[in-house]
C-alpha cells in the first residue's frame, strides 16, 4: 500500500488512469474477440448442418440416377451429386482445417476432433468412404445403374446409418460448444466491467479524493503565502508600517477618489529633528529603535480607516489623510508633534529639545483630473522644509491650498 500510494501526486494520477485505460482495452479486445466467435460460430454450425442436408440430398439424387430413363437426364443429376459431393468434401476439410473462404477457424474442440478421427467409427472415414462411393457411383456406366449396385447400397445405408449419426451429433456438439464459448467470453465481459467500475470506486476514495484534498490544502497554502508575500512587498521592514512603494500606491487611489467624490486630500510630511546627531550620540542600533518607536506612535494617533502612515524613506515619514481639510489635517500633525514629543525619547544631542521630536508639513487640496498627487507631496515636503527654517519641532502648512497644486500636464 505505501509503496503504491506514497508517490507524488502525478505518479498517483498516472497509475489511476493507466488501470483504467488497460482495463477499457482488455474489455474493448473482449468484445471483438466475443463478436467474431460468434459469427465463426454461426458459420460452423451452418456448414455441420449444411453436411447433414448434402448426404440426404446426394442419397436421393443416386435414387433419381437410378430411376431416370432418359440419358440427358441422367448427365444432369450426375453433374448435381459431383457438385454436392464436392461442396461436401470442401466443407468437411474446412470443420477440421479452417477455410478462409467459408469463415470457418478449423481446429474443432478435443470431443469434435475425436469424433472425427476416434474409433469405433471415425466420421472423417465414414464420409471419406461416402464421397469414395459416390465418386465411383457416379462413374458407373449406364448399364450397372441399378438398385443392387453395391455403391449404390452403401450410399443409401450411410445416409440412413452411421454417417447421419454423426453428422447429427456433430451439429448439436458445435452448438453446445459455441454456446458455452459464448457465455464463457459474455462472463469475462462482465467481470471486466465490474472490475472496471470496483477500481473507479476504488481510485475515486483513495486517489482522486486524497488528490483533491491535497490540491485543495495546497491552494489555500499558496493563497496564504501569496498574502505574505504581498504583504512583504507593502511592509517595511524595519518599522512595520506600510513601505514607500505601498504609499505611491495608495496616494495615487486616494487621489482618483478624492477626484471623483470632488473632496478634500491631505498629506503630512514628518521628519525626525537632528536625527543625524542621534544616531552619532546613540549609535545605530538605538536610531533604529527610535525609528520602530516614532513609526509605532505614528500609527497609533492616527485615527481613521482610510489614514495611512507609511515610511517615505531614511528618517523621514508621510502621512495620506482622505477626506480631510486643511484645518483637519493640522490637528492630526500637531497631535502628532505633541505625542512624539510625550514619548520623550531623550536626545542630549538636539539643538531644540532634551527628547526626541519631529517636525511637520501639512498640505491639503481638492484634486481635479489636472492635477498630480506628486505635486502635493512636494507642497507637503516644502510646508516641512520651512518648519525646520523656523526652528524645528513644530507644524507648518502649505503656503497655497489649491494653488499649490500645479497642473504638470493638460490631460484635456
Ligand atoms: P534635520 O533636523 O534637519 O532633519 O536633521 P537630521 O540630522 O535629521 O537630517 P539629515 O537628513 O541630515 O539626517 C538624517 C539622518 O537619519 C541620516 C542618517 O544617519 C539617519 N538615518 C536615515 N535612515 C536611517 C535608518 O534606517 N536607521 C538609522 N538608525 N538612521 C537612519
Ligand atoms: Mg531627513
Ligand atoms: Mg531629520
Amino acid at each position: 500500500m505505501k509503496t503504491i500510494f506514497s508517490g507524488s501526486i502525478t505518479k498517483r494520477y498516472l497509475l489511476a488512469l493507466g488501470l483504467i485505460a488497460f482495463l477499457s482495452i482488455t474489455a474493448y479486445f473482449n468484445l471483438y474477440y466475443l463478436i467474431k466467435t460468434q459469427k465463426m460460430s454461426a458459420a460452423v454450425i451452418n456448414e455441420s448442418g449444411r453436411q447433414r442436408m448434402l448426404l440426404q440430398k446426394t442419397a436421393l439424387l443416386c435414387l433419381q440416377l437410378v430411376n431416370s430413363q432418359d440419358t440427358d437426364e441422367r448427365e444432369a443429376i450426375r453433374l448435381q451429386i459431383s457438385l454436392a459431393i464436392d461442396t461436401m468434401e470442401s466443407a468437411h476439410y474446412g470443420l477440421i482445417y479452417g477455410s478462409k473462404e467459408l469463415n470457418l477457424p478449423g481446429n474443432p474442440p478435443s470431443n469434435i476432433h475425436s469424433i472425427y478421427f476416434d474409433p469405433p467409427v471415425p466420421l472423417d472415414m465414414l464420409l471419406s468412404n461416402f464421397i469414395a462411393h459416390v465418386r465411383d457411383f457416379v462413374r458407373e456406366p449406364d448399364s450397372n445403374l441399378s438398385r443392387n449396385n453395391p455403391h449404390l447400397e452403401y450410399i443409401l445405408k450411410s445416409s440412413q446409418g452411421d454417417l447421419l449419426r454423426s453428422l447429427d451429433i456433430i451439429v448439436k456438439e458445435y452448438q453446445i460448444h459455441s454456446e458455452s464459448q459464448i457465455a464463457r467470453l459474455q462472463r469475462l465481459e462482465a467481470i471486466l466491467l465490474f472490475t472496471t467500475l470496483s477500481v473507479l470506486i476504488f481510485e475515486a476514495l483513495f486517489i482522486f479524493r486524497p488528490l483533491v484534498r491535497r490540491i485543495r490544502q495546497e491552494t489555500v497554502m499558496l493563497a496564504d503565502s501569496n498574502k505574505r508575500l504581498r504583504n512583504l512587498s507593502t511592509i517595511d521592514g524595519l518599522t512595520s508600517i506600510a513601505n514607500r512603494r505601498h504609499f505611491d500606491y495608495y496616494i495615487d487611489s486616494e487621489w482618483s477618489r478624492a477626484i471623483r467624490d470632488a473632496s478634500w486630500i491631505s498629506v503630512i510630511m514628518i521628519d525626525i529633528d537632528y536625527f543625524k546627531n542621534y544616531n552619532d550620540t546613540y549609535g545605530h542600533q538605538t536610531g533604529d529603535a527610535c525609528l520602530k518607536a516614532v513609526a509605532k506612535e505614528l500609527s497609533d494617533n492616527v485615527k481613521r480607516p482610510g489614514d495611512l502612515v507609511a515610511r517615505y524613506g531614511g528618517e523621514e515619514f508621510v502621512v495620506v489623510l482622505p477626506d480631510t481639510d486643511l484645518a483637519g489635517a493640522t490637528k492630526v500633525a500637531e497631535n502628532l508633534r505633541a505625542c512624539i514629543e510625550k514619548l520623550a525619547i531623550p536626545h542630549a544631542t538636539s539643538s531644540v529639545s532634551q527628547v526626541v521630536t519631529v517636525s511637520l508639513g501639512v498640505a491639503t487640496t481638492i484634486p481635479t483630473r489636472q492635477s498630480l498627487s506628486s505635486s502635493l507631496v512636494s507642497q507637503a515636503d516644502k510646508a516641512l522644509y520651512q518648519a525646520k527654517h523656523e526652528g524645528r519641532n513644530r507644524v507648518k502648512q502649505s503656503e497655497s491650498i489649491i494653488t499649490a497644486v500645479m497642473p504638470l500636464q493638460n490631460f484635456n
